[in-house]
């Protein structure tokens, strides 16, 4: 019979149901047991300084080890964990890791100076956040100023009337804070004034974009670009633009005058072993003069 079969419309469309709720199922699993395990790591990628070529920060992303499914990236995960509330959990042992990383490569290599970015959710920034953040900056005893907090649009528009205070809080403290993904969100500029921004992070389909098929979108990809780095220059921010795939688009932004870049063409986001071995081997390609 075609019913049982699962051959009719109405059946196929409760499988979907189905298989997205064991999606969703699985994915909380194993969030829980990734959380138990201490599965979940910080990859590090390379943020390059534009002018010198060379690294002058870097970004920690969260990747968990899954013991079947191999190394997986943050989508999926951290929706789920937002919705859940594990994403406090998550966070806390992302950054953990990221600050272990990123000190034991500052001595390996002998650098002060670089900084290190993390991101965060809007959930994640909370009243409990500016204490939670000094007591990891001096335990692993890093300069405040090193210590990068990414925040989006999505932050500001959170209907939580409390942020402007917690950013305060981790600016006195003396971290920076980046506006990630700028460009895409609604109003950008108005959070430009009403928050305290110190890094603007310009959205990788602008730079995808400006060497994109379409001539006319190139030109204005380009000219928004121009006009972003100006309005953030002007307010005193650093300008870095993500996802910088090619040649083309490193030598467009340089000459625009965006001061660092991200992305494939400079590094992937890295474990700490693959970073640890490059120093080790002194065998650092983004340093290659080009
Ligand atoms: P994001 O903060 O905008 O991070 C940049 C994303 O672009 C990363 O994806 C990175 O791997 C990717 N990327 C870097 N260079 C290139 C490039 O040249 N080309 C392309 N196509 N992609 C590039 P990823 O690691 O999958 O992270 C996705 C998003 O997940 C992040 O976007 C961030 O919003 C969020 N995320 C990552 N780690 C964390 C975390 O620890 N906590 C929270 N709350 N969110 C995180
Ligand atoms: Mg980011
Ligand atoms: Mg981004
Ligand atoms: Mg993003």
């Amino acid at each position: 019979d075609r019913k049982r079969d699962g051959k009719n419309g109405l059946q196929v469309f409760d499988d979907t149901i189905g298989r997205n709720t064991r999606k969703r199922a699985e994915i909380e699993q194993t969030i829980e047991k990734a959380l138990e395990n201490e599965w979940f790591d910080a990859y590090l990628q390379p943020i390059i300084d534009l002018k010198t070529n060379r690294i002058i920060g870097y970004e920690a992303l969260m990747r968990l080890h899954h013991p079947e499914h191999g190394v997986m990236a943050p989508f999926d995960i951290i929706a789920t964990a937002e919705e859940t509330g594990a994403i406090h959990d998550i966070g806390k042992q992302v950054f953990g890791k990221a600050f272990e990383h990123f000190t034991a490569l500052s001595a390996l290599s002998g650098d002060n100076t670089s900084y290190l970015a993390v991101n965060l959710s809007p959930l994640q920034i909370e009243p409990s956040l500016p204490v939670w953040l000094a007591s990891i900056v001096h335990l692993f005893n890093i300069d405040p100023s090193r210590i990068v907090i990414e925040i989006t649009e999505a932050t500001m528009l959170h209907d939580n009337p409390g942020i402007q205070t917690i950013l305060r809080k981790i600016a006195d403290f003396g971290c920076r804070i980046a506006l990630d993904d700028f460009g895409t969100g609604y109003s950008s500029l108005s959070y430009l004034s009403r928050f305290m921004v110190n890094i603007v992070k310009i959205d990788q389909s602008f730079i995808r974009s400006m060497t994109g098929d379409v001539q006319e979108t190139r030109d204005r990809s380009r000219m928004l670009i121009e006009g972003i780095t100006a309005i953030s220059h002007k307010m005193k921010c650093t300008v870095v633009a993500e996802g910088i795939e090619t040649e083309e688009q490193r030598y467009l932004l340089q000459a625009i005058g965006v001061d660092y870049g991200q992305g494939y063409l400079f590094d992937r986001p890295l474990s700490f072993e693959q970073l640890r071995d490059r120093i080790l081997h002194k065998d650092i390609p983004a340093l290659k003069v080009v």
